[in-house]
């Protein structure tokens, strides 16, 4: 299947994420979530065909745009010319060289296979991202603003909630993308907490990881192995899947790491 745009057509790259986006009042949803103006640094991750692109350069006269795909890129260097197009993999993108004077404001219809890396860029430039407004699996939407005790409250709900207010905005049905994908997706913003977080967020992520380990285990049973366990501070008789992001936070602070390394 080809999708093409006035002169341009291209044959969807599987690989790339590419599922463009179609339904103009969904895209004006989007962007009108990101709460544009004028001077706003912005940043679009994967404009593809320009869909969402369009929308932004309603709001604002200039932004930027990052692109992997050769073809696509030249596209929205014709098409949208008062836009800064970075043909690359936003992935190795410096976003603290983009936030110059205003912390980012990110955008976009991102490419699914790598929504986990995105978040995880977003979380450790937090310092130059102030919101993120993007749309991915519904599935991944849900994990991210999970509350505990749900099947879908684990590892991203805790590490993302702990550095962000998370609020799962809508749901976007499979048949308004083309190619249409297998799977719903939903729109989710993030609004980084700002300033110290008061943690360290090297030993939460371990923390984290290590206690959702086996679901199904308590605290102690996943913890045992790699940290010092108290039992006069914390009840570790609880599993994982119980622990507000509040509780996390403080059972990362005191955990002693039997080895440096292991952290
Ligand atoms: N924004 C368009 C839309 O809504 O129709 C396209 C969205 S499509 C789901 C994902 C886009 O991200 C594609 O244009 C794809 O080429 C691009 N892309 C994939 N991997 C990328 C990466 N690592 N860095 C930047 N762009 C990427």
């Amino acid at each position: 299947m080809k999708v093409s745009y006035k002169q341009t057509e291209v044959q969807p790259k599987k690989r790339l994420g590419q599922n463009f986006l179609l339904d103009a009042n969904i895209v004006e949803k989007i962007a009108d979530a990101a709460n544009l103006h004028d001077g706003d640094a912005v940043v679009e991750i994967g404009p593809g065909f320009g869909a969402l692109t369009r929308a932004i350069s309603k709001r604002l006269s200039s932004f930027t745009a990052v692109e992997l795909d050769k073809g696509l890129a030249a596209f929205i260097r014709a098409e949208f010319p008062t836009v800064s197009l970075i043909e690359q993999d936003f992935l190795t993108v410096s976003l603290m060289q983009l936030a110059q004077k205003n912390k980012l404001k990110v955008l976009g219809n991102i490419p699914y296979a790598i929504t986990s890396p995105i978040l995880f860029k977003l979380i450790d430039e937090r310092d130059a991202v102030s919101s993120a407004v993007l749309m991915m699996q519904e599935e991944v939407a849900k994990r991210l603003s999970a509350a505990p005790r749900t099947k879908e409250y684990g590892i991203l709900a805790v590490q993302l909630q702990a550095v962000a207010k998370v609020e799962y905005l809508f749901r976007v049905s499979k048949h308004v993308f083309k190619p249409k994908p297998d799977v719903d997706s939903a729109v989710v913003r993030l609004t980084l907490h700002s300033g110290d977080l008061g943690f360290d967020v090297a030993k939460f992520r371990t923390v984290v990881r290590t206690a959702f380990q086996m679901r199904r285990k308590t605290l102690e049973n996943n913890l045992k192995a790699r940290f010092y366990i108290d039992h006069s501070v914390f009840n570790f008789k609880r599993r994982a899947e119980e622990l507000s992001i509040a509780e996390f936070i403080r059972l990362s602070s005191f955990l002693a790491p039997k080895s440096e390394l292991s952290v």
